[in-house]
């Protein structure tokens, strides 16, 4: 599905009334915010700072991983949390219009949710995520989109704006072009992903900066953290093609792990010859948060949907549980016999 509110003349029209007399804008992305969450959210954000609205604010459900710090303009990010909780909630009922970006479910918005939905607000949701809710105005939407910074760079260039993609809102967008796309080697990565990557470049992007910062910066501990898991917690079941890792709340303290320091562990899965799907679980404040990765056919987003109470995309998926680590772990292998005939049938 695709559906580009900027393609009809009718809802383009809308959309230029509503930013027209907009004064108070809030733009939202998901919890536990990833590269291209943070990266169209200030994209956006760096965009819209250039018209004269009172205020355009970034509000994140959750806080954010180091791994994303030093992002252009992240400084003025309101995360809604308990010290925050009331301005934010301020910002959203007085929004005149919110963009709900690199998400299409309201439950991921956490505690944000309720009031993002029941604000008066107009609601644009940017997004490539699998079946969207109805809670959107307005759509600029692709499923098969790499990134929802794909989508930001493309709706700026069609509302006719490309001369404002400056280098810090060039630098947003190419951060979640490159994380979405696995650094440009999943499946997504299109020539328009290319031609895309070549413009935020001639806009001033350097790569191996960006690269660097996002994925040179670990702290000691974190690497000591991988090689444990690696050595001690992956398990490899060549019958399916499936890994699988699970991480005990227990660890992440022994480690000093950080918010999103798990955050691309579970594509070393992936990496094995024969792999089809790799698995994640992580305990974490009561509950199991799951990721999953595949390639080719095989739908992980299907699996998250179906049995985990999650969503996301057919090759990189999450979801969670409320039984205990190794209940949800017993869950998952007892559906592999059943899954067997699509992970094996992936041609090579
Ligand atoms: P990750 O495993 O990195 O948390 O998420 C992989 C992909 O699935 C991301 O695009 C993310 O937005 C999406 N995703 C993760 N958890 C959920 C979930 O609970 N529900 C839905 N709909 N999508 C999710
Ligand atoms: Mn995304």
């Amino acid at each position: 599905m695709i559906e580009f509110f900027t393609d009809s003349k009718e809802k383009l029209d809308l959309y230029k009334d509503w930013i027209g007399k907009a004064k108070n804008i809030v733009i939202t992305s998901h919890q536990n915010p990833d590269g291209d969450a943070f990266g169209s959210g200030l994209g956006l954000w760096g965009y819209l700072k250039q018209f004269s609205f009172e205020n355009v604010t970034f509000i994140s459900p959750t806080d954010y991983a180091d791994f994303l710090a030093w992002m252009p303009g992240i400084e003025h990010i309101v995360v809604f949390d308990n010290k925050n909780k009331a301005t934010a909630n301020e910002l959203i009922e007085n929004a005149d219009l919110i963009f709900c970006c690199d998400f299409s479910s309201g439950s991921r918005m956490k505690d944000m949710k309720d009031n993002v939905l029941n604000s008066k607000a107009k609601k644009i949701i940017i997004d490539h995520h699998e079946q969207p809710e109805s809670f959107g105005d307005l759509m600029f939407w692709n499923q098969h989109a790499s990134s929802t910074c794909e989508l930001v760079f493309q709706m700026i260039h069609k509302l006719g704006h490309g001369n404002l993609i400056n280098i810090d809102v060039a630098t947003c967008l190419y951060t979640g072009l490159l994380t979405d796309t696995g650094s440009f080697k999943f499946d997504a990565t299109s020539p328009e992903v290319h031609l895309i990557a070549s413009q935020l470049l001639a806009a001033g992007v350097v790569p191996s900066v960006i690269h660097r910062n996002l994925f040179d910066n670990n702290p000691f501990e974190k690497l000591q953290f991988l090689g444990y898991i690696l050595i001690k917690k992956m398990t490899f079941l060549p019958e399916y093609g499936v890994c699988y890792i699970s991480v005990t709340e227990k660890e992440l303290q022994k480690f000093n792990s950080r918010s999103g320091d798990t955050e691309g562990i579970v594509n070393y899965g992936l990496s094995i010859k024969g792999a089809v799907m790799s698995a994640i679980f992580i305990e974490k404040e009561g509950i199991i948060k799951i990721s999953f990765r595949s390639i080719k056919d095989f739908s992980v987003a299907d699996l998250a949907r179906d049995y985990f109470e999650g969503g996301g995309h057919k090759n990189a998926a999450g979801g969670r549980s409320n039984l205990s680590l190794e209940e949800t772990v017993q869950k998952f292998l007892t559906l592999l016999p059943y899954l067997k005939t699509q992970l094996v049938l992936q041609p090579n």
